[in-house]
């Protein structure tokens, strides 16, 4: 990239949507008005006091912000145990896990749900790969009194009945999608298409930092409170800013709303840990960054999983919220200009981190947030011991308590 960088990285989207060459509005001319006046709402919500008030006071009453961030102690000590002499990093967790229904996602559906009621629309449409960005939007929805419907994909239907019958209890109707392969990718493509149609009363509440312009930016900012809250927090705890900060990437909300308060510290490494399933040298990964290439997917330019073809191709990884075949474009920008370094955690790998955090901090992690965990169980060994990591513990692990025990070979 020959274009000069910013003084700031913490400025974009530029006036066209664009991080760097990422990101934009690749949408249907139909769709165009719609994310124009989104955009043009979500702007005066930013500035909008009585807003900003709303939202909070749901943070703090609802969900019970500001998130806990915890010294793990008996972590850290494990790690220093095989660690070179004078190495082993301070690990801190920042607890989205204990959040209203389990993760982060609730912060940025609040956000938009709230934008929704504001801009007078009555009918709330999202898609869900896991269910879990299904739950918390049926859970806005509920709590505000407005219609909710879930496009999910039958696959996913199937393999979430949990989630399924959460959305149903909380009033949202959930209509699988079979096109396609029947996942994450085919229920937003349905979302589009609902919205399109259904103009005139209907928001669509995207789950990550994904999607047309201005979605990355406004859940990234919705997100933000996350490390806007770990930046106080640390600063309290050990009068300074972290060395490194780590965070599982599905779509990439979790790690750019820790991130993104922190992008213009250089003193801060980044790591943003992908899905590589079954092995990075497989086909069997979610790992868009690691072994993708850029392309055009749900309004917006980033990296994405495809074929020689250019066909977006399926994403594996035993964490359901980490198998999308892309990533927000802010990341991919974030990584062209090498802010962010992206790796890869493989499923076994992740499998051992969840087995770890649960038996030394009594805390059962979602297995999004064991890839992270497994990152840093690499990283803090090679890093000495005054350093400092804060790990995005982004959601809890009882929804996959049936996956893990499978894997494990046991029956419950
Ligand atoms: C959905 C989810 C993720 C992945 O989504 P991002 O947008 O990348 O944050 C990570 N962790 C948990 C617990 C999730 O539910």
């Amino acid at each position: 990239m020959n274009t000069p960088l910013p003084n700031s990285l913490r400025q974009g989207p530029d006036n066209r949507g664009r991080f760097g060459s990422f990101g934009g509005r690749f949408v249907a001319e139909t769709l165009m008005p719609l994310i124009l006046e989104v955009e043009k709402a979500y702007e005066a919500a930013r500035r909008d006091a009585a807003f900003q008030d709303e939202w909070r006071r749901l943070l703090t009453h609802y969900v019970g912000r500001p998130s806990p961030l915890w010294y793990a102690q008996r972590l850290t000590e494990h790690l220093r145990k095989s660690a070179p002499a004078g190495m082993g990093a301070k690990v801190y967790f920042k607890r989205e896990e204990l959040n209203h229904t389990g993760a982060h996602k609730i912060n940025a559906v609040l956000g938009q749900i709230l934008l929704a009621k504001k801009m007078g629309k009555t009918r709330i449409i999202a898609e869900t790969g896991a269910g879990q960005h299904g739950v918390a939007t049926a859970t806005a929805c509920a709590l505000m009194d407005l219609p909710c419907v879930v496009y999910m994909g039958a696959t996913d239907v199937e393999r979430q009945q949990p989630n399924v019958f959460r959305m149903k209890l909380l009033g949202a109707e959930v209509r699988p999608v079979t096109s396609g392969a029947a996942t994450l990718k085919d229920a937003m493509n349905e979302g589009l298409r609902d919205w399109v149609a259904n103009v005139h009363d209907t928001y669509y509440c995207i789950g990550t930092v994904a999607g047309p312009a201005p979605y990355p930016q406004m859940v990234r900012d919705f997100q933000s409170v996350i490390g806007i809250e770990t930046r106080e927090q640390i600063l309290a705890a050990e009068g300074r800013l972290p060395d490194a900060l780590v965070c599982a990437v599905g779509g990439g909300s979790s790690a750019m709303g820790l991130f993104h308060p922190f992008l213009d510290d250089k003193e801060v490494a980044m790591w943003g840990v992908e899905a590589a399933g079954r092995g990075l040298d497989t086909h069997e990964h979610a790992a868009s960054i690691n072994r993708g290439r850029p392309g055009v997917l749900h309004g917006n330019k980033t990296y994405l999983l495809q074929d020689g073809d250019g066909q977006i191709t399926e994403a594996h990884s035993i964490s359901a919220g980490l198998d999308y075949p892309g990533i927000g474009p802010e990341h991919a920008w974030l990584h062209e200009i090498g802010r962010v370094t992206y790796v890869g955690i493989d499923d076994q790998e992740a499998l051992n981190a969840f087995q770890i955090c649960s038996r030394l901090e009594g805390i059962i992690p979602a297995l999004e947030s064991a890839h992270g965990l497994a990152q840093v169980l690499k990283l803090a060994p090679t890093m000495a011991r005054d350093r400092i990591i804060v790990l995005n513990l982004s959601g809890r692990g009882d929804k996959d308590i049936f996956t893990v025990a499978k894997h494990l070979g046991e029956k419950i």
